[in-house]
């Protein structure tokens, strides 16, 4: 679906946003990206949300990205008998292996391994840090604590402890049925959780067998160390600020964010800021100014993608969530600033041929008065080549493989059509003028830039620019043989 905006939208899709309706409706109010979060609810309840999102990208036409994201080596309380409890400051709240629902005095925290390696003293974070604990005693089987930080705690919240290194799998038994189930389901885009190594990387993507495309997400101080390695060997990034800022302090969180977005733009790889961009809508039909700043700010900087988690999974206002990031990215985008900054920041190590196309794509696009660039695009990597030059004109994306339209559903101004096999490079340009034409970037009286790989059949080649009309008689008389 076209966008008024280059920065694409990510909601997580939870018990706020499971029917038909709303789905849809977050779609066309600018959702272009659907998060499946493995975390919570079944593998029947993912299932079916995946198939309403399939059910409406076949009724609307347009190709939807879904990003399948694992739990991972998480930590998490389970359940209560009332969904939620208060904790207050002040109070002693007891963490065990009692797989009985909890209440106000206690809860399941079924993990043996934290209690062996606690001591009194102990801090435990949960819900990404806003409920503080401290212990005050525990044994092999339960640590009894404080509140320090009391809120509201609900169901299979996750916790942290920052001050013990815990032994923990890359992958759990979870994720290795999960990763399977969702494969075979079908998704676009796999998000590792707490990655710290490549090897986290590459031994996931051995499961995967091509299936996905991976997306590495970043909330460890080690895969915040070893960037640039887990960068070479992912797909995408998500900057997952949750764990991050309570795994770091948190003012270390947005320089790290910056840093990381820089990184991918130079790896013309998708990167998403995650997580708390409009916490507030959980409740309230507007946000703070304060969200609105973040969401802006993750735009300033060039990030791929903005996403919203409990916003649109489990907040009263969903479609208002997305509306919100819609008109911050629409105001954004259109501020002289904003093209100045995503200009200066562009720093491009341009080593091959394909480099060199769609740098001189840009140029003329941007020289002249030309409306649209539209590239063509099998594996997706000259469209995210295309969108690391950060162009004023939009992207079209043309390509006959459907999971290359969805997967590119998440990068940075592009929007994909499908086409048909082609042979001839003259066919290729009336077909880019025609999609051109019927998505509304070109009329008969504009040009367009189109760039290809030919001959058609080998992946990997662009090696062919040209600067057309959009009128279809004028292609046939201009076309040079
Ligand atoms: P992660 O670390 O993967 O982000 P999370 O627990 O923070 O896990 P999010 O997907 O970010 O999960 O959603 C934020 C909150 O929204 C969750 O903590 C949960 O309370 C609620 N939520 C999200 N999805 C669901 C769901 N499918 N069922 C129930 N609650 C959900
Ligand atoms: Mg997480
Ligand atoms: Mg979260």
């Amino acid at each position: 679906m076209r966008r008024n905006r280059n920065v694409k939208i990510v909601a997580t899709l939870g018990p706020a946003s499971s029917d038909y309706d709303t789905i849809r409706a977050l779609h066309e109010a600018g959702a272009d990206v659907f998060r499946l979060n493995m975390s919570h609810g079944t593998q029947a309840d993912i299932a079916e949300r995946h198939r309403i999102i399939r059910q409406v990208e076949e009724d609307l036409d347009s190709p939807i990205a879904i990003l399948g994201d694992l739990q991972g080596p998480k930590l998490r309380v389970g359940v209560f008998a009332k969904g939620e409890e208060d904790l207050v400051a002040g109070a002693a709240f007891r963490l065990d292996l009692d797989e009985a629902e909890g209440d106000a005095t206690r809860v399941c925290l079924p993990h043996p391994e934290i209690f062996a390696a606690l001591e009194p003293g102990a801090n435990l974070l949960v819900n990404d840090g806003k409920i503080r604990l401290r212990v005050t005693a525990c044994g092999p089987e339960f640590a009894d604590c404080e509140v320090i930080a009391g809120g509201t705690i609900s169901n299979r919240k996750g916790v942290n402890v920052p001050d013990v290194v815990l032994p923990l799998a890359a992958l759990s038994e979870k994720d290795l049925s999960d990763l399977e189930f969702i494969c075979e389901l079908g998704v676009d885009w796999l998000a590792l959780s707490f990655v710290q190594r490549p090897e986290d990387v590459t031994e996931a993507r051995e499961l995967v067998r091509g299936r996905a495309a991976i997306m590495s997400k970043i909330e460890k101080p080690a895969g915040v160390k070893r960037f640039d390695e887990i960068l070479a060997v992912s797909d995408g990034i998500m900057v997952a600020r949750g764990d991050l800022g309570v795994e770091l302090p948190v003012q270390n969180v947005p320089p790290i964010q910056k840093r990381l977005i820089r990184r991918c733009r130079a790896a013309a790889k998708p990167v998403i800021v995650a997580t708390q961009m409009l916490e507030s809508m959980i409740d309230s039909p507007m946000p703070t100014r304060a969200e609105v700043s973040d969401v802006a700010t993750a735009i300033y900087e060039g990030s791929d993608a903005i996403m919203l988690s409990a916003e649109s999974a489990a907040g009263h206002y969903p479609v208002e969530a997305v509306r919100t990031m819609d008109n911050v990215a629409i105001e954004v985008e259109s501020d002289p600033t904003y093209r100045e900054v995503i200009e200066a920041s562009r720093r491009v190590n341009r080593q091959s041929v394909a480099d060199g196309i769609v740098a001189a794509a840009r140029e003329i696009a941007e020289t002249a008065d030309i409306k649209v660039i539209c590239c063509y695009t099998e594996s997706g990597t000259t469209a995210l080549l295309t969108a690391r030059e950060r162009p004023r004109v939009p992207i079209l994306a043309l390509t006959s493989l459907l999971g290359t339209a969805r997967r590119l559903a998440l990068t940075w101004g592009v929007t994909c059509v499908m086409t048909g096999e082609l042979t001839r490079f003259k066919m290729a340009v009336i077909n880019a003028a025609r999609a051109a034409r019927a998505h509304g970037y070109a009329t008969e009286s504009d040009q367009i830039v189109v760039t290809a790989g030919v001959p058609f059949n080998i992946p990997g080649t662009t090696n062919i620019l040209r600067v057309a009309p959009c009128q279809e008689s004028l292609i046939y008389a201009t076309d040079p043989g």
